[in-house]
C-alpha cells in the first residue's frame, strides 16, 4: 500500500493551501502557514496538524498503526 508523504494543508485563518511534506514516523503538532504566518495546531481529537488540515491523514494513521 502506498503512503502519501506530502500533504496539502489549507490554513484555517486565511484559506491559503500550501504542500508539506509529512515525517513518517512522527507527528507534527505545529504548522506555520506560509500565507498568513498563522501558527496551525491539531483540532482536539486530532493527532496533528496533517490529520487536521491537510488533505491526507498522516503516515502513521495511514498505515492504521494509530498515531504516537
Ligand atoms: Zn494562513
Amino acid at each position: 500500500m502506498n503512503i502519501v508523504l506530502e500533504s496539502t494543508i489549507t490554513c484555517p485563518e486565511c484559506g491559503g493551501k500550501s504542500r508539506a511534506k509529512m515525517p513518517t514516523d512522527a507527528c507534527q503538532w505545529f504548522y506555520d502557514c506560509p500565507h498568513c504566518g498563522a501558527r496551525l495546531r491539531p483540532k482536539p481529537g486530532d493527532c496533528c496538524v496533517f490529520c487536521s488540515w491537510g488533505d491526507v491523514p498522516c503516515p502513521p494513521v495511514q498505515k492504521q498503526r494509530g498515531c504516537c
